[in-house]
């Protein structure tokens, strides 16, 4: 198919991430990609600043990651996992059991994000139903936070960013309060908790779960808030009787410096997410690891199951493509890498912050955010990437970069200097 045959169908016939049919907005082709770059069908090369929405933190079309799938593939590709097991499934369970906190034992595994948000959130009902509380069905969760888009992860979602209002009559009402004011790095005070203090205070009897990013709002804002807050959320569901789940899908696996986020604050939740960079981007998996507790009380409870069975669940290959991620992760030096990308993050997008027209600047492991004071326009700001050679995907008011773990240095400042610049060029004069 020619490139202008293949752009032109696209148009007309395939939905892309929130899209519209027959949009006039630019889009690319992608040929391959190597390492930290993409190459475009028309020849570009770009460095990726995106890792593929959180995902490829090893880079692309990695030797290790390709041998692990080609040999799982010699044997099998997928088989169903009702009444059958497997070693990859095993295996995997068994690493995410041990690199996770302590009280974590169990996983389920869905196939994606989203699906392991909804299989958290029947977790939390079906243990409380088992207990006897019936009534704890609704859940807490924080404006401007992201949990997918499915509709039980979607009730969970910042109401306005969310569309709410679009769903308002299929849609779950739940509970939910102010995005937390206190930065990263800084105390949290009592006027900074005091709406979940209250919220749970009030419906702690309806609630079966607290669930939040840790540390980093993600896809509602990009907004790092204080382990503090963190801390005192997981004393407060104790004290109320609310579960806690962590949304880790974006977090998970060392973007923040940590391994998983929650340990900026050294709590452990009690059901917690798991998805994108699980698979180093090869494959679509997510996990949800619950406490024995948990798993113990749902399977001795009524009705004696876990109501939740995917087709493709544990599927073998994204099985591998995950052990093999996650040994890549442990033999690389990621914490001096993620150390590394923070500083270079820092000094690179660091003149962004005498712009007119930025709010702010902040950086955390390694994400970085320019955040604008008013939307950007995706249709201008977008090509402007492409021709610096630079991926790049702002939406909204941000414009950030979270490259793969193992980028260099120099292609970094390239990614930096690429996002001063169209920050500048796209200065309202
Ligand atoms: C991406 C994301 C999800 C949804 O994951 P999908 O794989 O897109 O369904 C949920 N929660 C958070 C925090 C995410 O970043």
């Amino acid at each position: 198919m020619q490139l202008e045959q293949l752009i032109a169908l696209d148009r007309e016939i395939v939905w892309h991430p929130y899209s519209a049919i027959g949009a006039d907005l630019p889009i690319y082709a992608v040929e391959s990609a190597q390492g930290v770059r993409l190459r475009l069908c028309d020849g570009r090369e770009l460095i990726d600043g995106m890792s593929s929405w959180w995902c490829a933190i090893h880079g692309y079309n990695h030797p290790k990651m390709n041998a692990a799938l080609q040999r799982q593939m010699a044997s099998m590709s997928h088989v169903m996992f009702g009444g059958l097991t497997h070693q990859p499934a095993v295996e995997l369970a068994e690493t995410l059991v041990a690199i996770t906190p302590e009280p974590l034992q169990s996983v389920f595994f869905a196939d994606s994000g989203s699906v392991s948000v909804e299989v958290a959130m029947k977790m939390a009902i079906q243990y409380w139903h088992a207990k006897g509380k019936r009534e704890k069905q609704h859940f807490l969760a924080l404006r401007r936070g992201y949990h997918g888009d499915t509709f039980g992860a979607m009730s969970v979602c910042d109401p306005i960013t969310g569309m709410h209002s679009l769903f308002s009559e299929t849609l779950t009402q739940q509970f939910f309060v102010e995005s937390p004011a206190c930065h990263f790095g800084k105390p949290c005070t009592a006027k900074d908790i005091a709406p979940l203090a209250d919220s749970l205070k009030q419906n702690h009897e309806k609630i079966a779960a607290l669930i939040l990013e840790p540390i980093v709002q993600g896809a509602g804002g990009m907004r790092f808030y204080s382990a503090d807050y963190l801390r005192q959320a997981r004393a407060l569901c104790d004290q109320y009787g609310v579960l806690l789940i962590l949304d880790e899908i974006a977090t998970g696996f060392g973007r923040t410096g940590k391994l998983f986020a929650c340990e900026h604050a050294g709590i452990s939740p009690d059901i917690l997410c798991l998805g994108k960079s699980l698979t180093g981007g090869y494959m679509t998996l997510a996990a949800t690891l619950a406490s024995r507790e948990i798993s113990g009380t749902i399977s001795q409870g009524d009705p004696g199951l876990f109501m939740h069975g995917p087709t493709f669940m544990a599927n073998p290959l994204a099985c591998s493509a995950a052990l093999a991620s996650l040994q890549l992760l442990h033999e690389s030096p990621w914490q001096k890498n993620i150390a590394r990308l923070q500083q270079g993050l820092e000094q690179g997008l660091a003149p962004c912050r005498h712009f007119k027209h930025v709010a702010e600047v902040r950086v955390l492991g390694a994400i970085g955010v320019v955040e604008m004071k008013e939307s950007v326009d995706m249709k201008d700001i977008q090509p402007r990437f492409v021709e610096a050679g630079v991926w790049a995907r702002p939406f909204g008011k941000l414009v950030y970069l979270m490259p793969p773990f193992v980028m260099e240095s120099e292609d970094l400042e390239i990614l930096t200097k690429a996002v001063v610049e169209v920050v500048n060029s796209i200065s309202p004069s």
